[in-house]
This record gives structure tokens, C-alpha cells and sequence, in this order.
């Protein structure tokens, strides 16, 4: 008996990079206009490598992309010499940009047939807000990395997912793109796992995922197939 349907957010129900890429882009401009010796001396791409040396520092933060952003951008505003920043409004910027995501064309019809049958919930390592994307009503609620304190494929966040569903790992599905988060840590935690493959990649992991799928519009047919 299926009860739930976790699923990832980022490379799952929408393609990320090119929205974090155009995020960045907007957060440099702003900068530009701002504070200006910080794009000076950093392109878009090196202000988000400054989150490897902030790990490097403060390995206990890495699993939280808002404080590691912050922190990233703090650091380059101390190398540009800057003594007073604002990051709040900085990363406001990225922020409202990196929520303008666009869920692939098959996502909301698949979520609406299936919250007729399943409770759906959110599991992100990432800090995609469902209230700017337009589908929290879809979901009875949304878990990330940052508010349980730790990432997937951690046991944690599956734990408190289970939870919160009052339900048994075996009775949940947790479908996402990752190998390793998504499909590794949901059948350590006990999960039924489903893997969301769109672009035909070869399967590199360990134990492949109990079912694989190329869109949502799949997924209810892999599921009654089980609960058969
Ligand atoms: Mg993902």
C-alpha cells in the first residue's frame, strides 16, 4: 500500500543550471551597479567558487545553499574591500531569479492526478521556494537540506518525511533525478525509489532504482503496477 509520493524539486520537476546561471548573471549586474569593485575582480562563475572555499572553512554550513551563497558573497566583498554590504538585498536578487524556474510541460498534470490519490511532499537539497514557483498547493508540505540540517542522501530528511506522512518508509515512493541523493539515500532510509532519467543517462550508481522514468506522466502507471 503506496500512501506518499516524495519528490526531488531541482532536475526533477524543472532544469536548474539555466536558471542559476541567469540568477548569477542578474546578481553580477546588480553588483555592477552596487557595488562594483566585487564584479570587477569576480565573474559569475568565480563568485559561485568562492562556495567551495567557504565549505573548506565551514564544512558544518555546507549543506545550507542560502548561507553558503551569503557567505560566498561576504567573502568577496571583504577581498573587494568592502567593509559595509548589504547581502540581505544581494541575495534577494539571486534569489527571486533563481525561484523563476519553468516545471517541464508534463509536471503539473502529473502532480494533480496523483494528489488524488497520494499525499505529496518535497524533499530538496536546495532552497526552491514552492510558494514563488506556484505548486505548494500540490504539496502537503515541503522539507529542504537547510531546515532539516542536513542534505540527502542523509537519512534525515527521509526520517522526518516518514514522520510527517505518519507512515512507514516502505509506503512512501520518493522519485528524483539523482543517483545518489535521490535514489541511494531513499532505499538506504527504506523507500520505494523511482528514477527520473529525461535525458537517457547511462545508470552509473549502485542498486538501480526499483523503477525508472523518462517524464512524470509515467509515474501513475509504475505505481498502480505496484500496488497491484
Ligand atoms: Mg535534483
Amino acid at each position: 500500500m503506496i500512501k506518499a509520493i516524495t519528490f526531488d524539486l531541482d532536475d526533477t520537476l524543472w532544469d536548474i543550471w539555466p536558471v542559476v546561471e541567469r540568477a548569477e548573471r542578474l546578481l553580477h549586474d546588480w553588483l555592477i551597479t552596487h557595488y562594483p569593485r566585487i564584479p570587477e575582480q569576480f565573474t559569475p562563475l568565480e563568485l559561485r567558487e568562492l562556495s567551495q572555499e567557504v565549505i573548506a572553512t565551514c564544512p558544518e554550513i555546507a549543506h545550507d545553499r542560502t548561507r553558503l551563497r551569503k557567505e560566498a558573497l561576504w567573502l568577496a566583498a571583504r577581498r573587494a574591500d568592502y567593509v559595509e554590504f548589504d547581502v540581505e538585498s544581494a541575495f534577494a536578487v539571486f534569489f527571486i531569479a533563481r525561484n523563476a524556474v519553468e516545471p517541464f510541460a508534463d509536471v503539473q498534470p502529473a502532480l494533480e492526478r496523483l494528489a488524488r490519490r497520494y499525499t505529496l511532499a518535497s524533499l530538496s537539497n536546495g532552497n526552491a521556494d514552492l510558494r514563488l514557483i506556484g505548486l505548494h498547493n500540490l504539496f502537503a508540505f515541503s522539507l529542504n537540506a537547510i531546515d532539516v540540517g542536513a542534505a540527502k542522501p542523509a537519512p534525515l530528511m527521509f526520517e522526518q518525511a516518514c514522520q510527517r506522512l505518519a507512515a512507514r518508509p516502505e509506503q512512501v515512493v520518493h522519485v528524483g533525478d539523482d543517483p545518489e541523493h535521490d535514489v541511494f539515500g531513499a532505499a538506504q532510509a527504506g523507500f520505494r525509489t523511482v528514477w527520473v532519467n529525461r535525458t537517457g543517462r547511462d545508470w552509473l550508481g549502485g542498486q538501480p532504482a526499483d523503477a525508472e522514468i523518462t517524464a512524470l506522466a509515467e509515474l501513475e502507471q509504475v505505481l498502480t503496477s505496484w500496488e497491484r
